[in-house]
Parts: C-alpha cells; sequence; structure tokens
C-alpha cells in the first residue's frame, strides 16, 4: 500500500522516520483521523481545519491548505482502493537536533498520512459497550489533537484490563471525555455533552451529533455534569470517528437505563447514517 510522506507517495516499506524526528522523541506534533465511507472522506474538511487549529495551537504551521491536503488524501485512497475505512495524518515539528526548545523555522514539519481498511462499529453500536471511570489527570490542553496520549492510552488500557471497551474520565466528579470518544448522556429525553473547552477534544462526531439534534428538533444542551448525573442518567453514548455512535450499557458493572440501546441513541445512529450517505453515498 502507498502513504503519503511530505508530500510524495511512497510504498510503506520505503517510509522512514529519522530517530531525532521531533514527533518520534517528544510526541511533538498533532494528528487526526478521517472515516472514508464508500470512498469518500466523510467530514474531511472539518478534520482537516482542526488539524491546522491544532498545530497552530503549539506554534506549529502546517505548509498546507486544507484543499492541498485534501487532494493528497483523495490520491491516496484511489491508489490504495479504499473504499470503508479511516485515514491517519499525521504532522510532527520536523527533525533536529534533541532539544526541548522550538528548532528554528528552517526545519520543516514531517506530515505523515496512510490508510487502513476498517469496517463500521456495528457490533457494538447495537449491543452496547461497557466502560469504567477513571480520573481525569491529563493535562489543561486536550482540545489540541496532540500526539501526546499517554494519559489517553493509560486510561484505555485500565479499561481493557477491566473487560471494558472505554474509560469515562472525570475532573472531581465532572465528566469530561472518554479516552478516544466523547460522552453524551440523554436525560428526559435532552442530549447533554461537555461544553468544548480546554478540558476536551472537540470531536467532530459530537458536533456533528450536535447539528443532528439541532436540525430534528432533538433538545441538546453543552453543559457539564457529573458522574452522579451520568449514572441516573436514561441513555449515555460515546461519539468518535471510529466508533461513531455507540451506546454505554454498563458504567463499573452498573447497567445504564435497562441496558441496551436506548431509542434516542437509536434514533441518532440513523440520523447519522443519513448525513454519512448525504455526504458520501450509498
Ligand atoms: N476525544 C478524544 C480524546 C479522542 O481521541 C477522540 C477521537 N479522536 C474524540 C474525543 C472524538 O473525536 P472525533 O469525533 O473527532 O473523532
Amino acid at each position: 500500500t502507498y502513504v503519503i510522506v511530505n508530500g510524495e507517495f511512497i510504498n510503506r516499506s520505503e517510509a522512514k522516520i529519522d530517530i531525532e524526528d521531533r514527533g518520534y522523541q517528544f510526541g511533538d506534533g498533532v494528528y487526526e483521523v478521517i472515516r472514508v465511507y464508500n470512498g469518500k472522506m466523510f467530514t474531511g474538511t472539518e478534520h482537516l481545519e482542526r488539524l491546522i487549529d491544532s498545530g497552530k495551537k503549539i506554534g506549529m504551521d502546517i505548509p498546507y491548505t486544507v484543499s492541498e491536503i485534501k487532494q493528497q488524501l483523495e490520491s491516496l485512497i484511489d491508489k490504495n482502493r479504499l473504499n470503508l475505512g479511516t485515514l491517519y495524518l499525521q504532522v510532527t515539528r520536523g527533525i533536529a537536533p534533541r532539544n526541548h526548545a522550538f528548532p528554528s523555522n528552517d526545519v520543516s514539519p514531517t506530515f505523515v498520512a496512510y490508510s487502513k481498511e476498517v469496517g463500521r462499529p456495528v457490533e457494538n453500536m447495537k449491543t452496547g459497550v461497557k466502560t469504567i471511570l477513571n480520573a481525569d489527570i491529563r493535562w489543561l490542553l486536550c482540545d489540541i489533537k496532540s500526539l501526546n496520549l499517554l494519559g489517553n492510552l493509560m486510561a484505555k488500557q485500565k479499561a481493557v484490563e477491566a473487560g471494558c471497551f472505554e474509560a469515562i474520565q472525570h475532573r472531581d466528579g465532572v465528566v469530561t471525555e472518554g479516552s478516544l470518544s466523547n460522552i453524551s448522556i440523554i436525560k428526559n429525553g435532552k442530549v447533554i455533552t461537555h461544553p468544548a473547552d480546554n478540558l476536551i477534544l472537540n470531536g467532530i462526531t459530537r458536533q456533528k451529533v450536535l447539528e443532528i439534534c439541532r436540525n430534528n428538533d432533538i433538545p441538546s444542551s453543552e453543559t457539564p455534569f457529573t458522574v452522579d448525573d451520568l449514572k441516573s442518567a436514561d441513555e449515555v453514548f460515546l461519539s468518535g470517528t471510529t466508533v461513531e455512535i455507540t451506546p454505554i450499557v454498563e458504567i463499573e458493572g452498573e447497567k445504564v437505563g435497562n441496558g441496551s440501546l436506548g431509542p434516542i441513541t437509536e434514533h441518532l445512529q440513523a440520523l447519522f447514517v443519513k448525513e454519512i450517505e448525504k455526504e458520501c453515498g450509498t
């Protein structure tokens, strides 16, 4: 399969990373994961705008425009004959002698992208997933889609070791987000999710869900909610590029609602599929 390294299409086996690439040494960079349905990117523009924005937030200018990256990714999809899967993109601050301080402006970022075939998470979407609660010990710039994922990895690993899919993170009892997803609760017919501030990644899927709510008269609100609110919610779901809209049916061994996919989550899933079809065809 082909990969993109700094604008060039090369064979994956020929791609090389310098041992002093700052992404490799420091996690000094940003990334995106974009869904491909029917050979077309879903919410590609939104993801690429966030990539450039994440770069800006760490003082890094990504040397391509959204439409330039889009063109490259469309070629990658074609070359790899990708129909259903994901694109992974990352941009690091580049290669320079190891030094905490940023290198001078003549060091250019390293841009890498590759594709992977991945099916839709149909099973989890139907039966739901189990979760644990975990203290959110991450830094205070979680809005940046940074390569530094150790906090997220450790949270996810804890979930896996407990036989669960996701860790619901909270700061002093206020639910922030999962290790790889945003969390929403439904209470008395209203969808509630953490506001898009510095404590969460403003998920593109999260934004799509809120847009769907607005356009379909489903009440929604971006308001902080507590672990107690979470436990007494009628329905809980997680959202993300690869997980789409997945119901959470268990938290720390306790059932959410009656422990199965709830009606509003199911409705949102159906409306989400319509959005996919609108943008990517069927
Ligand atoms: N929060 C975190 C920490 C994530 O890693 C992800 C997945 N990238 C999300 C939320 C969901 O974001 P998106 O819908 O843009 O995939």
